[in-house]
């Protein structure tokens, strides 16, 4: 017998509808480029989402057609956030700091259609725009200027667009509402194809107290940015909440975000590690200085969150550390690092031991580790890959049959996450088994970097490891042999391979070694490299 409850189809549509009808008074507020603050309401926000869509279905696009973003946390990217999808198409974030061949690579494998792009980050189209197929750019600009470059600006769009004509689409929640790419550990980048159910269903889950625990009496401020697995989905969360957003534009320094934390009264907001230890060094200059009262939480992610800084938010500052894990292909938050009620009794050491993991299963994440011999006891000693199925998870990469590997015989992700669980199911990560390095929230791949020193007639062999450093938490460090009789130096090693990356996709040192270390099949093995420079100290 089954259930006799309504198939109602979980739909960013019915979000953008509830902040319609409820928290049209709420405010949005976006800092500007030129750090001046924009203000408007829900009704404002939801009014232009529905032009957006309008305009959108003016362009002769087709049902799931691919609508890119180049944006910073900004009120008209949250626009394009419900605008995009309440059209039945897709929101493609991309991420400004890659390289154009990358941005490239991405949009055409995608096939986007559309790019809205920030008017701060148009220069980027020089690099790629006589690579891709976009059939139509529209820029967001913040004065009445226009768009730079003659380009068509996005106000423009919009102020053709009759709001009247826009209806609530009866979408399938199964449609694909965003997509996001991920670094590739081999081969290219891979998309991430979210359905409209993933992200309500996201949005929900996270918002239980012992994750995000948001309500419409806050007022959140996601740094980590729009282009960065959709601000961990924040903003879509936020507004079926009703919360009040804080957009830090690109302003993303610690001075501006505090000014914006106190200003503001934020309760919540959420980043990268690199972000807060900045924002940590800036408190203890000044302790004091900002009223930071209103702060429930800051959910830190992305990179391990360091005890020592969250003891030092905490024991100094009065501030409390949300550590939560997750990945591009769980949407992506999978676990969230509340204390349970037994362990709020347990000595502080302990509390803060456990705060340093990165915490339990959000509702209906499904984690289990694998070791050599299957599955690992949940004893928080026996290391292995963690592994998890869940409904916002992804079941599979957006035309990548290649990347099949990635899914078990049994239907669960592999999430190359070295990890331990321990009896009350917190995961612990420990290692990583895949070949990145992740600089402030940002991957650079060690095989390209590895692959293009390779190319240096007196290399012989070149390894690349991420090795801590106090502010980026990672940096790559090259290990490289040089072929017998052949010399080089680290600076002409750099200089040979800088023409093909970003500046902070270089390695920050070269060591070079008599061998590297390796595997029974020939492979490196750099688990010995990570150990044996595990204490490495940058220039
Ligand atoms: P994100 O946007 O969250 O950085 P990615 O898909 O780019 O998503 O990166 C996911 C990977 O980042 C994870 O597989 C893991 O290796 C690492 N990661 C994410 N959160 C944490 C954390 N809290 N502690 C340690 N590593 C983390």
């Amino acid at each position: 017998m089954q259930g006799l409850t309504m198939d109602y189809q979980l739909t960013l549509p019915a979000v953008l509808r509830r902040a319609d009808q409820l928290f049209g008074r709420k405010e949005i507020v976006t800092r500007r480029p030129d750090r001046s603050f924009h203000r408007y309401t829900y009704a404002d926000f939801v009014s232009r989402a529905k032009k957006l869509a309008v305009a959108l279905g003016g362009l002769g696009l087709q049902k799931s057609d691919r609508v890119a973003t180049l944006g910073w946390n900004t009120y008209q990217h949250l626009e394009a956030y419900f605008g995009v999808p309440s059209a039945g198409l897709v929101l493609h974030t991309l991420n400004p700091r890659l390289p154009a061949d990358e941005l490239a690579y991405i949009i055409n494998h995608a096939g986007d259609k559309v790019l809205l792009i920030d008017e701060t980050m148009v220069r980027l189209l020089d690099g790629f725009r006589d690579k891709v197929n976009l059939e139509h750019v529209f820029v967001f600009t913040y004065s009445s200027d226009g768009a730079p470059g003659g380009l068509p600006g996005y106000e423009e769009l919009l102020a053709e667009a009759d709001e009247g004509e826009f209806v609530y689409p009866d979408l399938d929640e199964r449609d694909a509402a965003a997509m996001c790419y991920t670094s590739g550990t081999t081969g290219r980048p891979k998309g991430v194809l979210y359905s409209h159910r993933c992200i309500c269903l996201h949005s929900l889950i996270t918002s239980v107290i012992e994750a995000f625990g948001l309500s419409e009496a806050d007022s959140v401020l996601p740094v980590v940015p729009m282009f960065h697995v959709n601000a961990w989905g924040i903003p879509f969360a936020a507004t079926m909440h009703g919360a009040k957003q804080v957009f830090p534009g690109p302003h993303l320094d610690p001075q501006s975000l505090l000014e914006d934390f106190e200003q503001e009264k934020v309760t919540f907001t959420a980043g990268v590690p690199t972000v807060f230890l900045g924002i940590l060094r800036e408190l203890d200059k000044q302790p004091g200085r900002y009223d930071l009262s209103n702060l429930k939480a800051m959910g830190i992610g992305g990179a391990a969150a360091p005890e020592g800084m969250i003891r030092g938010f905490k024991e100094r500052h009065g501030l409390t550390v949300l550590h939560a894990w997750g990945m591009t292909e769980m949407a992506p938050v999978g676990t969230a690092g509340h204390l349970t009620s037994d362990l709020l009794q347990e000595p502080e050491d302990v509390q803060y031991r456990y705060r340093a993991k990165q915490g339990i299963p959000l509702p209906f994440i499904e984690i289990r580790a694998r070791g050599a011999d299957g599955l690992v006891p949940w004893d928080g000693e026996t290391m292995g890959e963690l592994e998890v199925r869940g409904p916002t998870v992804a079941s599979s990469y957006y035309e990548a049959p290649e990347a099949a590997d990635k899914f078990t015989e049994d239907g669960w992700f592999r999430t190359g996450d070295i990890v331990t669980i321990d009896e009350r199911g917190y995961i612990e990560i420990r290692d990583r088994d895949k070949d990145l390095v992740k600089s402030g929230g940002e991957w650079i791949s060690s095989v390209e970097l590895e692959n293009a020193l390779m190319g240096h007639p007196a290399v012989a062999e070149a390894a690349v490891i991420a090795v801590p450093h106090p502010k980026w938490q990672e940096r790559p460090l090259a290990v490289v042999v040089l072929k017998e009789g052949e010399s080089a130096t680290a600076e002409e090693l750099i200089q040979y391979i800088a023409p093909k990356f970003q500046k902070w996709q270089l390695p920050d040192a070269v060591e070079f070694v008599e061998e590297i270390p390796k595997t029974a099949t020939g492979k490196f093995l750099k688990t010995r490299l990570r150990e044996r420079f595990r204490n490495y100290q940058l220039a």
